[in-house]
C-alpha cells in the first residue's frame, strides 16, 4: 500500500506514543497510534455511507486536527480529497463541488451556511460537521465523533497504489477560474522526501505549527504532512492571529513554521514579539507569495531565522527554498531545488538561458501534478515534454540560485520596456512608511501600460505621492519607477494572502486583463 493513508500505520508501528497532532485551542494530543485507529474507523464510516474508490470528498472546513483525519480517513479509502478555500463565495464552492463531482462534504459550524448554499443542486448527497474549537473544548458531542465512532478501527481493505489520485486541489484563482490540480499519491510521497532537507532539515523530533489555511497546498504539503510522513508533531491552529501563533510556539516549543508572507508580516508587526518566547523555533519557511526582503530582515532581529521556499499547488507544492544559512545573505532568493526536483529558466521554445538571464520557470520531478481535472487543454499547455510550465518568470545566477521577478501575467511592459513588480516593490518596502506595496501595469495610450504604485501606508505614517515616486527614481530606474502611486488602507488579498492585483487593476482602470 503506497498511499498516504499508510503512513499513521507505519508510526503506529515504529512508535505508537508519540504524538503526531496537537489540538492548539484544547490541548488534545493524539499519538500515531491514536491517528491510525481513528482514521480506520473515519474510513470505515465512511465507506459505510458509500464512498469508495475514486469518489470525491469536499472538504470546507477551518484548520483542526479532525481535517488532516478526513484526508487521511479518505486517502486510506482510495478516495480523493477536495480541500475548498471558505473564503470564497456561495457560487465559487459551487464551481468546485460541481467540477469535482464531491459527493460528501466536511464543513465547519462557521462555513455550514456557506456549504448548505453551495451544495444546493450538487451531487454532495452529505454534509458532516466537524465541531468547532469551542465546541471541542466544551467537550459537546458532534456527528463528527459519532462517526469515528460507528467504524470500526480495523483497516479497510483497500489497497492504493502510488499513482492513484488522492486530492484535487484547486489553484487559487489569483489570475482566473480555478483549476484542480490532480494531485497523486506519489506526488505526496515525493514531496515529502524532498521536505526533508528544505531548510535547514526538518526531522521526526521537530514540532511544526500549522496555522495558513489547510485546504492550501503551502500549509499542508510544506512541512505538515511531510512531518506526518517522518513521524513528526503537528500543532494544529484553528485561526491564525499573531498572538495566538505566539503563544502556541511558546507553549508547545514549536521548532519548525510555515506561514505566508502577510502572516510573517503581522507576527513581526506584533508588539507580543518583542517578549515572546521563540527559543525553540529553529526556522521559519516563507511561501506563496514574494516575501519583502525588509521582513527577513526584521525577523531576523526577532530571532526568527526565515528563508523563503517557492512552490505551487501542482507540484505539491516545493520547488526550491533557501537554506538557513543562507537565509540574509541571499534574501530575495528562493534558493536552490529541493531534493528530486529539477528547474530551468527557459525561453519560448523551452530551452534554458543563460545565468543572469529571464525566462520562464520551467520544473519537474516526482511531486509535479498529473493534469488538471477535466481540463485536457490547459493540460497539454502547462505539461510539456514532462516539464510543467509554472507561468512564472525567473532568473538563476551562476551559482544556481533562482530569484521569481513576476508571474507572466503581471509583467509590465511600459515604452517597450519590460518591468518585473518584484523589483519595483521590494525597493519601495524599503520606505520606512510603506506598510504594503502592489505594482501593476495599467493601460497607457503613450507608454503601452503605465507602472503604478498601490501602497498601504504604516499606521500614523504620512508620505505623498511625489514623495514616494522620487524616493523610487533616486533607486531604481525611471522607466520602472511608478507613474502614480493610490493609497489604500490594506491591499485585496487571497485568503492565502496574495494580492489581488487583478482587482486592483480593475479599480484603477475597469480592465481585468
Ligand atoms: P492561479 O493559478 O489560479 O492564479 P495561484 O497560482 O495563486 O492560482 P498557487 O498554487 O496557490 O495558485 O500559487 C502558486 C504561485 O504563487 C506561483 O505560481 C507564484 O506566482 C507564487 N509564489 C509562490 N511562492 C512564491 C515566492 N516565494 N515568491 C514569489 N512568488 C511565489
Amino acid at each position: 500500500d503506497n498511499g498516504i493513508g499508510n503512513w499513521p500505520t507505519l508510526h503506529r508501528v515504529r512508535h505508537p506514543h508519540r504524538v503526531a497532532l496537537i489540538d492548539a485551542t484544547t490541548g488534545a494530543e493524539y499519538t500515531f497510534e491514536q491517528l491510525d485507529l481513528r482514521t480506520n474507523a473515519l474510513a470505515d464510516a465512511l465507506r459505510s455511507r458509500g464512498i469508495g474508490r475514486g469518489d470525491r470528498v469536499a472538504l470546507l472546513a477551518l484548520n483542526s486536527t479532525h481535517m488532516l483525519e478526513v484526508v487521511f480517513a479518505v486517502a486510506k479509502l482510495g478516495a480523493v480529497a477536495v480541500p475548498i478555500n471558505w473564503r470564497l463565495q456561495a457560487p465559487e464552492v459551487q464551481y468546485i463541488l460541481n467540477d469535482s463531482g464531491a459527493r460528501l462534504l466536511f464543513v465547519s459550524p462557521q462555513t455550514a451556511a456557506l456549504a448548505r448554499a453551495a451544495a444546493e443542486g450538487t451531487e454532495v448527497s452529505g454534509i458532516v460537521e466537524i465541531p468547532s474549537g469551542e465546541q471541542r473544548a466544551a467537550g459537546e458531542p458532534s456527528e463528527y465523533e459519532a462517526l469515528i465512532a460507528e467504524g470500526s478501527d480495523e483497516r479497510v481493505p483497500v489497497d492504493v497504489a502510488a499513482d492513484d489520485l488522492s486530492m484535487l486541489m484547486y489553484t487559487s484563482g489569483t489570475t482566473g477560474f480555478p483549476k484542480g490540480a490532480m494531485l497523486t499519491h506519489a506526488n505526496h510521497h515525493w514531496n515529502g522526501i524532498n521536505n526533508l532537507t528544505a531548510g535547514d532539515g526538518v526531522g521526526p523530533r521537530d514540532v511544526n505549527i500549522a496555522s495558513a489555511p489547510l485546504f492550501h497546498i503551502g500549509a499542508l504539503g510544506v512541512i505538515t504532512l511531510p512531518l506526518l510522513y517522518i513521524g513528526g508533531t503537528t500543532v494544529v491552529l484553528e485561526t491564525f492571529t499573531p498572538d495566538a501563533w505566539l503563544d502556541a510556539v511558546a507553549k508547545h516549543r514549536v521548532s519548525v513554521a510555515f506561514a505566508v508572507p502577510a502572516m510573517w508580516a503581522a507576527i513581526d508587526a506584533s508588539p507580543a514579539v518583542e517578549t515572546a518566547d521563540l527559543s525553540s523555533l529553529r526556522f521559519g519557511i516563507s511561501g506563496g507569495a514574494p516575501c519583502p526582503v525588509v521582513l527577513i530582515e526584521s525577523l531576523t532581529r526577532h530571532g526568527v531565522r526565515l528563508c523563503e521556499g517557492f512552490g505551487l499547488t501542482e507540484t505539491a507544492p516545493n520547488v526550491c527554498v533557501l537554506e538557513v544559512d543562507e537565509a540574509v545573505a541571499y534574501a530575495g532568493s528562493v534558493g536552490k531545488p529541493v531534493l528530486h526536483m529539477e528547474m530551468k529558466v527557459a525561453d519560448g521554445e523551452g530551452d534554458e538561458v543563460p545565468p543572469g538571464v529571464i525566462g520562464e520557470l520551467l520544473v519537474r520531478g516526482p511531486n509535479v501534478f498529473v493534469g488538471y481535472w477535466n481540463k485536457p487543454e490547459a493540460t497539454a499547455e502547462a505539461l510539456q515534454d514532462g516539464w510543467f510550465h509554472t507561468g512564472d518568470l525567473a532568473t538563476c545566477d551562476e551559482a544556481g540560485y533562482y530569484r521569481i521577478v513576476d508571474r507572466k501575467k503581471d509583467m509590465i511592459v511600459t515604452g517597450g520596456e519590460n518591468v518585473y513588480a518584484s523589483e519595483v516593490e521590494q525597493t519601495m518596502y524599503r520606505h520606512p512608511a510603506v506598510a504594503e506595496v502592489a505594482v501593476i501595469g495599467l493601460p497607457d495610450e503613450k507608454w503601452g501600460e503605465s507602472v503604478t504604485a498601490v501602497v498601504a501606508a504604516k499606521p500614523a505614517a504620512q508620505v505623498s505621492e511625489a514623495e514616494l515616486i522620487a524616493w523610487t527614481r533616486e533607486r531604481i530606474a525611471h522607466f520602472k519607477s511608478p507613474r502614480a502611486v493610490h493609497f489604500v488602507d490594506v491591499l485585496p488579498r487571497t485568503a492565502t494572502g496574495k494580492v489581488l492585483k487583478r482587482e486592483l487593476r480593475l479599480r484603477w482602470s475597469g480592465d481585468e486583463s
